[in-house]
């Protein structure tokens, strides 16, 4: 850019921080008697004659102004002329430079002779963020001056000619990685965010792993990458979708929740083996670590079983899994959806720890505690328990107050415990309404010994399951938090969960049946037949695969048969047929069998790289309630604009 044009862009941006206030970062720069642009540093975007060095033809310097990245120099490269480019970390007493890019920091020595005094006001002007280019000699630095804890600590670059390409302004916070920022901070300011170590790392992450995944797909078993539309109609069942309005009267789009029908109609069309980095989108509100929009790496395979599907997947994580990340153990470990929720009470179970539900119908079928002998007299009722190592020994009596909390808010349901001392006696108020019989039996059937607690719930199988599946995961942070060992931070525990349900009662209206899934599984072969008689009691070909207790991916064998996918949509799900008209004619063209599977792309970044929220491994989130708090979207649009897609707002009335 021109000098005189990059004078009169920087003049508009300082009158535009100056009109709207831009952050309080400015006014305290102004505070502290730093305008936000400073001129009397404008010169210095001008080169100073310096010796050019050659840039590699490949690699992350290749075609670039730099010769090298500054995380990259080392011993062997001393005596070396080179070119760095990036933003001041750090400026020290006017005697070095630390320079930052992607890659790390090197240390630029500032040269103190009065023939390079230019070059020293140069940079001893600068301030942190400041994005420069230093050309200069790579020298070790002197005995004793290293820094171990830098990779590039025992260099430094005597800088010889330095570029300004952009002076920073007083930032909303520092380029830091020990500098904490509320994450509404972050999300305002993602560019800047973007440009800590670990977001950058982040960020590599997911771009090798992408890389790999496409490499295994495409070329160790001939997957062929299709895009397919994002603007798209409304499906029956599912998350609720966007809409996009069009400028046809009445008529919208819908963002697709996932590319479920493109990649079936694409089997249809005999491509035989697709994949794609599919963006899908749900307007599911505000749900903690959801994004409403979110990637999957989205597979479909004609021609293939639940077997084949599974190896795929295993073959593509093994392959792809960075090294560092731990090696990946095939075949993963398999249950089905009545194992996961018979032990664990959940159908994602963290299968790292034990502490399994333990039905206790025996031991209290002919107790005298008249209440739960009514609980196991009725049909499916049950009494169920959970023993906690340590539990007794190690809660204090607010976490089992909280435990008792979260029974009655959220699950409706009454939490009994029984704490067992160092000397082996109960602590509990079932203690005398039990038999010296029935405690025994107890202790022997739930294993529990002193200093364990016992979490039991009585009650119908349907909820006392998930109360005690959740208690479960709730204990294990809590026993962690008090020093404990559960769970091992670095185990992956890759789970197959098999045999779900295909239809479970609507919610708000149990009478009615609802897709588990989506209403395009297949049934077991040997349920078929149920679907005309019994539908609630078809188990569908769907398989989940959990991590460590979160739920990476879903897929199925899918229905191939018009007349099968029908008969689901129209008499099981009770749904309109005509809006699924274009695939169930499809399916009565030559359907070959298939299936397919998504992986939730995000979600396997952050627990790769141990990110608390899946907003750490996206370049440009939502915050929890789908706002972009950087670019304010969703923003207003005018009523002139809104016209031409024939919608008024109606305001919501105080
Ligand atoms: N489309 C499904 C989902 O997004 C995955 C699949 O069945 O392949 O959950």
């Amino acid at each position: 850019m021109a000098t005189q044009s990059r004078f009169v862009l920087r003049r508009l941006l300082c009158g535009l921080r100056a009109r709207t206030g831009w952050s309080q970062g400015s006014a305290s720069t102004s505070r502290q008697g730093r305008p936000p642009c400073r001129p009397e540093l404008r010169h210095l975007s001008c080169s100073y004659p310096v010796c050019q060095s050659r840039t590699p033809t490949r690699g992350p310097s290749s075609l670039s102004f730099r010769s090298h990245t500054c995380g990259e120099l080392r011993l062997d490269h001393v005596g070396e002329t080179v070119t760095l480019c990036g933003w001041v970390q750090y400026l020290r007493h006017d005697l070095f430079v630390i320079l930052r890019d992607f890659s790390g920091l090197a240390q630029v020595l500032i040269p103190q002779g009065d023939s390079a005094s230019h070059l020293k006001t140069a940079l001893c002007q600068l301030t942190t963020e400041s994005v420069i280019k230093v050309t200069g000699t790579v020298k070790r630095r002197p005995t004793g001056h290293e820094n171990k804890g830098m990779p590039t600590g025992e260099i430094e670059v005597l800088a010889e000619g330095v570029e300004v390409y952009n002076v920073c302004r007083k930032l909303p916070f520092e380029i830091k990685d020990f500098v904490k920022k509320s994450e509404s901070l972050r999300m305002q300011y993602r560019y800047l965010d973007l440009r800590s170590s670990q977001m950058q790392k982040n960020l590599r992450l997911r771009s090798q792993l992408v890389m790999k995944m496409r490499e295994y797909l495409c070329n160790e078993h001939g997957f062929v990458d299709v895009e397919t539309p994002t603007l798209f109609k409304r499906t029956p069942g599912g998350a609720k979708e966007f809409v996009v309005p069009s400028r046809e009267p009445g008529r919208f789009y819908s963002l697709p929740q996932s590319p479920q029908q493109f990649k079936q109609l694409l089997m249809v069309a005999g491509v035989d083996r697709y994949f794609q980095m599919a963006r899908c989108y749900r307007d599911e509100g505000s749900k903690p670590d959801r994004q409403p929009e979110f990637t999957q790496v989205d597979i479909e395979m004609s021609f293939v079983d639940q077997a084949g599907i599974r190896s795929l997947v295993e073959g593509l994580l093994q392959y792809s899994w960075p090294a560092e990340k731990g090696a990946i153990m095939v075949p993963f470990q398999t249950l089905t959806y009545e194992e996961a929720m018979r032990d664990y009470g959940v159908d994602k179970p963290d299968t790292r720890f034990s502490m399994k539900l333990i039905d206790l119908g025996q031991v209290f079928f002919s107790t005298e505690i008249e209440f739960l002998r009514s609980v196991l007299s009725q049909p499916g009722g049950s009494v169920q328990a959970v023993c906690v190592p340590g539990g007794a020994k190690l809660f204090a009596g607010k976490d089992l107050e909280e435990l008792k909390q979260t029974a009655k808010t959220q699950f409706s349901q009454e939490l009994s415990m029984v704490l067992v001392k160092a000397d082996g006696t109960l602590k509990s108020p079932l203690k005398k309404l039990l038999s010296v019989s029935a405690t025994d039996e107890l202790l022997q059937r739930t294993g529990a010994g002193p200093g364990d607690l016992l979490l039991m719930a009585a009650g119908s199988l349907h909820s006392v399951r998930p109360l005690l599946g959740n208690l479960r995961l709730r204990c294990a942070e809590l026993l962690e938090s008090r020093g404990a060992s559960v769970r091992d931070p670095s185990a992956l525990n890759f789970l197959w969960v098999l045999n779900f349900p295909l239809f479970l009662p609507k919610e708000g209206d149990p009478e009615q049946l609802e897709s588990a899934h989506h209403p395009f599984t297949a049934p077991l072969p040997e349920d078929a037949q149920l679907l005309h008689t019994e539908p609630q009691k078809v188990r569908g070909q769907h398989y989940d695969l959990v991590l460590n207790g979160s739920e990476i991916g879903g897929g199925s064998i899918r229905i191939h048969d018009a007349s099968q996918q029908l008969n689901v949509l129209k008499s099981v799900l009770k749904e309109d047929p005509s809006l699924l008209s274009h695939l169930l004619e499809a399916l009565d063209c030559g359907a070959p069998p298939h299936g397919g599977i998504a992986l939730g792309l995000d979600r396997l970044v952050s627990i790769m790289v141990g990110a608390p929220s899946i907003r750490d491994v996206i370049a440009f989130p939502k915050s929890f309630r789908g706002h972009d708090l950087m670019s304010c979207a969703p923003d207003f649009v005018s009523e002139e604009d809104l016209k031409s897609y024939h919608i008024s707002v109606k305001w919501p009335t105080e």
